[in-house]
């Protein structure tokens, strides 16, 4: 007979909400591909979308397609098209992923949105190096494939104080992107629609910081594993107002949940974890279930943070589009990113540090120059990493991660 394993984690009921989100988000962008009488721009996850938001462009985000790959465990048969035509697969595995699939003409919106069979095409494409190099190689050669302009901010990297030079820098680099911008959306940037943005946006950020926040409670109401597809609306709809209205309700169920006592795991939630680096999308749901059944939640990550852009200010669009994105954790010196982890661990009150050694992005990789170890000798708290990838599932081995994680919270438990 079937034996039913009991659920060991509850599901939050507004989750069918943002997931309704991101289908209305994907259909409006095929009507507008289809029709023809809206502009698309494709955007890096963290560029200047309230920029393209204040010229009336639809915008479209890659590296949420990407992810897509992952999670449908596309995307590794997908890869090898890229490196045939001569990317390594050693670089970002959401560029291989997504250009094999181009090539090959496949993609998972189809099966998730039924009447999409492709991405939206674009007319422009705008790209912010404060994650990585990569973003600009991908856009490179979409822009050489559709024959349309690329444009960009070539953004600091590991930046410890910033300083009114990097601001002014990056500003001025946003600020000469609103000509090409002009230029193929027909129409001159609307200073209002843009100052809108930019408050929309900044009140998207604060609600998901608020969300994230209620993980601090005991037992936390999330799991890094649901914040993963929780950020949708945050990445793909900053700047707008559906956003917004979403991540009220997401709020509101979380904090229910907090007033409630109730956590995300069913079972006693025994061990608190901190998540360094990127999900593996292909093994997201498994994570999940694995870690929830050892009796530990990961309940803060640096990834979902990501999307905190805490310095929007709308009376100050430039300058402070350029202040938000270069705050960001992932353009940050070393020295940065240790008191980050370090406050996060403090206020999410954690017990161990798990860190995925991403193998195609060392972007999002912050174990590999000694952090977890200069981490541990200040605050006390152990840490594991475990090998893997983004989307990319030949570097990832299911037995190891589970023999790596369940000796760590043997540790865990031991130490208590
Ligand atoms: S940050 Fe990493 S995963 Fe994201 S686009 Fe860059 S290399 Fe790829």
């Amino acid at each position: 007979m079937n034996q039913k394993k009991k659920p060991v984690l509850r599901r939050l009921e507004s989750a069918k909400q943002l997931s309704q989100f991101m289908a209305d988000y994907y259909h409006a962008l095929n009507a507008a591909d289809q029709s023809g009488k809206e502009k698309i721009a494709w955007c890096t996850s963290v560029g200047p979308a309230e920029l393209l938001r204040g010229m009336g462009y639809q915008i479209y985000f890659p590296e949420t397609h990407s992810a897509m790959l992952g999670a449908t465990r596309m995307a590794t048969d997908l890869i090898p098209t890229a490196t045939a035509m001569g990317y390594s697969p050693e670089i970002c595995s959401y560029l291989t992923a997504d250009i094999g699939a181009f090539v090959k003409g496949i993609t998972p919106l189809s099966k998730a949105f039924p009447g999409i069979d492709h991405v939206p095409r674009p007319d422009i494409l705008v790209y912010n190096t404060n994650q990585c190099r990569d973003v600009q190689d991908w856009f490179a050669w979409y822009g050489s494939k559709f024959n349309v302009p690329v444009v960009g901010i070539q953004s600091h990297r590991s930046v410890g104080e910033i300083s009114d030079a990097h601001i002014r820098s990056i500003a001025t680099q946003i600020e000469n992107l609103v000509e090409p911008l002009e230029r193929v959306a027909g129409q001159k940037l609307d200073m209002d629609a843009f100052k809108n943005a930019v408050g929309l946006s900044r009140t998207c950020s604060d609600l998901w910081e608020k969300c994230l926040a209620t993980a601090s409670a005991r037992p936390s109401p999330l799991t890094f594993f649901d914040a993963n597809t929780l950020m949708g609306p945050a990445v793909v709809g900053r700047g707008t107002q559906k956003a917004v209205d979403v991540y009220k309700v997401l709020l509101e169920e979380l904090e229910s949940r907090v007033a409630a006592g109730e956590g995300a795991l069913v079972n006693e939630e025994k061990y608190r974890l901190y998540w360094d680096g990127m999900p593996v999308w292909g093994r997201l749901g498994m994570h999940s279930t694995m870690i929830a059944e050892l009796g530990a939640n990961v309940v803060a990550s640096t990834y979902c943070s990501s999307w905190i852009f805490s310095a929007l200010d709308e009376s100050d669009p430039f300058t402070s589009m350029a202040r938000a994105y270069t705050e960001l954790f992932i353009t940050r010196d070393d020295a940065f990113k240790e008191d980050y982890i370090r406050n996060k661990l403090a206020f999410f009150g954690c017990d161990g540090v798990i860190y995925h050694n991403a193998r195609t992005c060392p972007n999002n990789t912050n174990c590999l120059y000694g952090m977890p170890k200069r981490l541990q000798s200040t605050t006390g708290i152990p840490f594991v990493v475990i090998d893997g990838d983004l989307n990319d599932l030949r570097c990832v081995s299911d037995e190891q991660t589970r023999t790596h994680v369940e000796a760590f919270i043997e540790q865990l438990e031991e130490s208590r």
